[in-house]
């Protein structure tokens, strides 16, 4: 009978200890949990300042009796390790103030990812919090109940300082977001994530990109851009970073911002010990690269695999994407795979789309933004990002199960969906990004991107708007663009000059696709601007 010691009581460690259970029946579990929960929704905490989810309650998933009864895990929450002697396989731990000692043959790390909370003069004045746990948010509640505050203040516009932005004003505070980035969501690429910040804007929040927070005085935030801020108290969340310090003291090979080595095993570099979940680097499984990726669902599979390795089943830590959603009001934004930022420029192709949830004849359609990036020389699929209202997270899906199963862009136009009008279309969104693929790989289409304008224009390239007058008086058009509208294309196209390389546009990138294909017959180079104006616009 061996003795298992877990430390860290949530996402990764209870799928860990929960699945071992199942799998051996006799040995013994220990799950320490330095705060007072185990199995909590950290995924939840910001919609309960909102109070979108009512009971904080509910929030506490699995309940440390259950776990003890059904599962007999031996849970100790309120304590926390504070030592590991890997040569004598043992663990010291503080619970009520006092010190104990407990031997393990194998020692399990799920300790998560901790807030960071940078160095800014003045940050005593002000109430501060960081979001992590219950008793965090607890806090939060609690300032809120007994200051009544009519404006708070995020740092860091990242998953979490959207979804508390979101609430906070739901609960009807004035919300400052504060973003040292250009862009809110640093992570998508900024044609996507404009529209995140256009969402935030629409909705009332004050948004500080580019900008930092360099002193403080009570109720006052100077930023770097010269603003000041009136607020009441602070959220930082500017990102965590790998809560590793028992490994570190130890000297165990940490990586990038302090993350745990493992290996296939989830095994670290010293004997008997391993680590899952937001705490280790994580290979790419698209670059290769050693990653981080603060998720769930990485760290219950990753906790699950621990498991089912310790039981000597044949699995392995084959890495992880990286897939991600996130709620902006009525918006949705996800992501998956490796982003433009993260790539080189020449080695992939991008394509952006337009199209509708489902029919657009069936009442109720809304717009998705789909962006998909494949490899220029194998075609596989590299990584995808969406927006919109609905069907959102449907897409980036079904494009994360293409990425792990190593499809190419053009296998997208082979998947079948389910289809009806209140569902889909009968090609959905995904289907057409298999077929622009197609379209791209065999040269039917040549495309150019939003960021190559101004260069192109200043080459020389002429570009023609083939949207209708109406569309290019509302919208607005690319300035110096020709507008012959698709529809008069055919009787005036000789008015093109015949020296000139064409880029043509539209709204979406479809009729200029069909302004492509007829003025390339016609003998002209032409070039389609990937996107369209509905991506330019938001972004130049
Ligand atoms: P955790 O779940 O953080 O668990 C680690 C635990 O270890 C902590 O409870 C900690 O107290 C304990 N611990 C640390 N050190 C010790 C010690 N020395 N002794 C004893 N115990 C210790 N991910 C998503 O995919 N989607 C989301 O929508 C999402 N929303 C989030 C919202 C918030 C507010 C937060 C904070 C996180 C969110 N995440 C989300 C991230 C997700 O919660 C994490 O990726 C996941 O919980 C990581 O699991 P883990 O086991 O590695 O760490």
């Amino acid at each position: 009978k061996k003795t298992i010691v877990v430390v860290g009581g949530v996402a990764g460690g209870m799928s860990f200890a929960n699945r071992y259970r199942r799998l051996n029946i006799d040995d013994e579990i220990i799950v320490f949990e330095k705060g007072p929960f185990v199995s909590f929704a950290n995924c939840g905490l910001p919609y309960h300042i909102s109070g979108e989810i009512k009971s904080r309650q509910s929030l506490l998933v699995v309940k440390e009796e259950l776990l003890q009864k059904r599962f007999n895990l031996n849970v100790r929450s309120n304590s926390e390790v504070i030592s590991i002697n890997p040569e004598q396989k043992k663990i010291q731990y503080r619970s009520n103030q006092e010190i104990f000692e407990q031997s393990y043959d194998e020692l399990v790390i799920s300790t998560g990812a901790k807030p960071i909370v940078p160095t800014i003069e003045g940050l005593d004045r002000i109430p501060f919090f960081t979001l992590r746990n219950i008793p965090d948010l607890d806090k939060i509640m609690l300032q809120i109940k007994n200051h009544h505050p009519k404006h708070v203040s995020i740092l860091g516009a990242g998953f979490i300082g959207l979804e508390l932005a979101e609430n906070l004003k739901m609960r009807g505070i004035e919300v400052a977001l504060i973003e040292k980035s250009s862009d809110v969501l640093p992570v998508l690429d900024p044609e996507v994530s404009i529209h995140a910040k256009n969402a935030l804007i629409q909705n009332g929040i004050d948004v500080y990109t580019n900008n930092e927070i360099v002193k403080i005085d009570p109720n006052t935030l100077y930023l770097k851009s010269g603003q000041e801020v009136k607020t009441d108290f602070l959220i930082i969340s500017i990102g965590v970073a790998p809560d590793t310090t028992l490994l570190k003291n130890i000297g165990a090979n940490l990586g990038m911002k302090g993350g745990i080595i493992v290996d296939h095993n989830y095994q670290t570099s010293i004997p008997h010990i391993y680590a899952v979940g937001d705490a280790i680097i994580v290979k790419n499984q698209i670059s290769n690269q050693d990653t981080l990726i603060p998720l769930a669902s990485p760290a219950n599979r990753q906790g699950r695999q621990l498991a089912d390795i310790l039981s000597g089943l044949n699995v392995y830590n084959k890495g992880s994407i990286g897939t991600s959603i996130v709620k902006v009001f009525d918006m949705s934004f996800a992501s998956t795979g490796l982003t433009e930022k993260q790539l080189t420029k020449g080695t992939y192709h991008v394509i952006h789309l337009l199209a509708n949830d489902h029919a657009s004849y069936y009442p109720g359609a809304t717009s998705i933004h789909l962006k998909v990036i494949f490899d220029k020389m194998s075609h596989q699929i590299l990584g995808a990002q969406a927006f919109g209202q609905k069907g959102v997270d449907k897409r980036i899906d079904i494009i994360s199960t293409a990425i792990k199963a190593k499809l190419t862009i053009t296998d997208l136009q082979e998947l079948e969906f389910t289809y009806a009008p209140p569902y889909s279309s009968a090609k959905d969104i995904v289907n057409l990004a298999g077929y622009v693929g197609q379209n791209i790989i065999l040269g039917i289409s040549q495309s150019v991107q939003w960021y190559d304008v101004e260069m192109l224009k200043n080459e020389g390239y002429l570009f023609i708007d083939v949207r209708s007058f109406i569309e290019r008086e509302g919208f607005g058009y690319i300035e110096g663009s020709m507008h012959i509208d698709i529809d008069e294309l055919y009787l005036r196209y000789q008015e093109i000059p015949k020296d000139k390389k064409l880029v043509v546009y539209c709204q979406s990138g479809t009729r200029s696709y069909n302004a492509e294909r007829f003025l390339r017959a016609k003998g002209f180079e032409v070039y389609n601007l990937d996107g369209s104006y509905s991506v330019y616009d938001q972004i130049s």
